[in-house]
């Protein structure tokens, strides 16, 4: 018996991949067909070799979370990605990205790409300052000129790490880059990330240093505000949760409330504008989502 995790899953056979980081080709025992549980990229499992090498899964491990797009379990962590110009990044839809990692309990990096196309610091160090105090690191990379991958990569070490993002930002040539470095480290089988619009994708697993994998099919479930009661979300701004509690009422979701303490702390600078103004606006949304059902 062997623990291992499912990297690929082609035509019926999966691919474990053990903690002596072999690759084995298993097929699945009969009784998960019969209750129809289907395994998944990322599942941990429990595999039995037979002594022509070819393993059967035995066991499926509860699953930590499952995303649906792509269908990958046991995330650890999301690399969201924007480009810092060409296309101008859209901070409203960082912090949608930033609510949906935090609902799902996951390891969030901010990552800006294209950075050799920014020349103002100053605009870098404001979305720093803004991130970092949310408690975020915020690496800036350059596909282009090669710069920050070496930061980006030390993140991604002994985790499952999906990568998020709109089209257009960096995405498959960030995880082409550093799959090919990786290649170039440790000579493992590379594989080109594609666009893939006109191919059935498969979504796989790419080894990582330490154990770490990271999905080579970028995406994440839904953006909408869906199911998020109003009282819960400020919980998923972290630098709101110092002042949580502190208010003059215990229902307060610091809007025009009296004696509020994180409108007082907006006021004295301690919260970034733009982060309390999503807020806001996102609480609005949720709201006529309220109406409307
Ligand atoms: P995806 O849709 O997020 O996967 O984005 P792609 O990886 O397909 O990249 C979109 C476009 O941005 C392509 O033309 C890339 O060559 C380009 N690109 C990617 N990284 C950089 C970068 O660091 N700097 C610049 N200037 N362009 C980049
Ligand atoms: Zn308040």
């Amino acid at each position: 018996m062997k623990k291992g995790i499912i990297v690929k899953g082609i035509g019926g056979f999966y691919y474990v991949s053990t903690f002596d980081s072999k690759i084995i080709e298993c097929k699945l025992r009969g009784k998960f067909r019969k209750n129809n549980i289907i395994p998944m990229v990322g599942d941990h499992v429990i595999i039995n070799i037979n002594d022509l090498g070819q393993g059967i899964i035995e066991d499926i491990l509860p699953r930590k979370n499952c995303l649906i797009r792509p269908p990958v379990s046991n995330l650890d962590q999301v690399v969201i990605v924007f480009a810092i110009r060409d296309p101008n990044p859209n901070f409203q839809l960082l912090d949608r990205f930033l609510i949906q990692g935090e609902r799902q309990k996951l390891s969030i990096v901010i990552c800006f790409n294209k950075i050799e196309l920014e020349n103002n610091s100053e605009k870098k160090e404001e979305i720093k300052k803004i991130y970092t105090k949310a408690g975020y690191p915020v690496v800036f990379t350059s596909v282009k000129e090669n710069i920050g991958i070496k930061n980006l990569r030390k993140y991604l070490e002994g985790k499952v790490t999906v990568f998020a993002g709109s089209s257009g930002v960096g995405k498959s040539s960030l995880l082409n880059m550093l799959n090919y470095q990786y290649y170039l480290k440790t000579g493992s089988i590379s594989k080109k990330i594609g666009r893939g619009k006109h191919t059935t994708r498969h979504v796989e697993l790419l080894p990582y240093k330490n154990h770490g994998f990271v999905v080579d099919t970028p995406g994440f479930s839904t953006l909408s505000m869906q199911n998020i009661k109003k009282e819960e979300l400020m919980n998923y701004f972290p630098e709101f949760h110092p002042y949580i509690g502190q208010c003059k009422f215990n229902s307060c979701l610091h809007l025009k409330e009296p004696k509020c303490a994180l409108r007082n702390a907006l006021f004295r600078g301690e919260i970034p504008p733009s982060r309390y103004d999503n807020y806001v606006y996102f609480l609005e949304e949720i709201e006529k989502q309220n109406y409307i059902k």
